[in-house]
């Protein structure tokens, strides 16, 4: 059976503060579950140091579509694997509302990142409008298609993170069976792309509104590996008692 995994994802908040706190409070605790934190790109430094003697590991939010040049702003893949990360997100909802990100560039950045070691984390999810006009299978699976597109995942493995956008910062997560059967279809998906292998090891995580009232359950569905955390991750404490959740 795969290890569960909980990241979290501090999108643009959090400082030096939030790092030692976040730290004291999850380093000496025997998680079943892997941990990942994500801060902005300016802090995975100081979090890899502190982080460097534990079982916890780090990923980044974004990475570049680009292997180096003159691209001013960004930060590669192998910068990244060099800094000692070992996952990073990829197409986030907000990337591709608030970046002009879409499943293209998602490609270009899973292949960079698989080439460089580092594990994308492959972000999907439908729309409020989409949802309510019953789209959900047809978005992901153009979603997966697109960014999966020439991706051979027979050596490597990505994991994939279902963000319903309705679900993202609103408190309204989606209900656990709603997501199971998601997540189930995002699985076959992947069946059908790859291999019945390559699906059952995917590790699925769920995110959008997960809190300590939601993520046991969550956590119980056969087809949800993990969660990724947004605003309930910047509370250390409440964290820490998500992370619990995983047996
Ligand atoms: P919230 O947990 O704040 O809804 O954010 C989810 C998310 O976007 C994680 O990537």
């Amino acid at each position: 059976n795969k290890r569960p995994i909980i990241m979290a994802n501090w999108k643009l908040n959090g400082g030096v503060d939030l790092i030692c706190s976040s730290v004291a409070s999850l380093i000496n605790q025997p998680f079943a579950a892997e941990i990942v934190i994500c801060p902005p790109y300016l802090y995975l430094r100081d979090m890899l140091n502190f982080l460097q003697h534990s079982q916890i590991n780090v990923g980044s939010q974004n990475v570049s579509k680009f292997k180096s040049g003159a691209y001013t702003g960004e930060t590669s893949a192998q910068m990244l694997k060099e800094a000692g990360c070992q996952y990073c997100l990829v197409g986030h909802s907000e990337r591709r509302e608030t970046f002009g990100e879409n499943n293209a560039s998602c490609q270009l950045k899973i292949e960079r990142a698989l080439q460089s070691g580092l594990t994308p984390v492959l972000c999907i999810g439908e729309s409020q409008k989409e949802y309510e006009c019953d789209l959900t299978e047809q978005v992901l699976t153009r979603q997966l298609t697109e960014s999966l597109e020439n991706i051979d995942l027979s050596q490597q493995s990505i994991c994939i993170a279902y963000e319903p956008v309705w679900a993202i910062g609103t408190g309204k997560s989606a209900n656990a069976q709603v997501a199971q059967k998601v997540h189930y279809f995002i699985r076959q998906q992947l069946k059908a792309m790859y291999s019945e292998q390559t699906a059952q090891n995917t590790r699925i995580m769920y995110g959008g509104s997960v809190n300590k009232n939601n993520a046991e359950t969550m956590l119980e569905q056969p087809d949800i590996d993990g969660l990724l955390v947004g605003g309930a991750s910047l509370d250390p404490a409440h964290f820490s008692e998500i992370c619990n959740y995983a047996k």
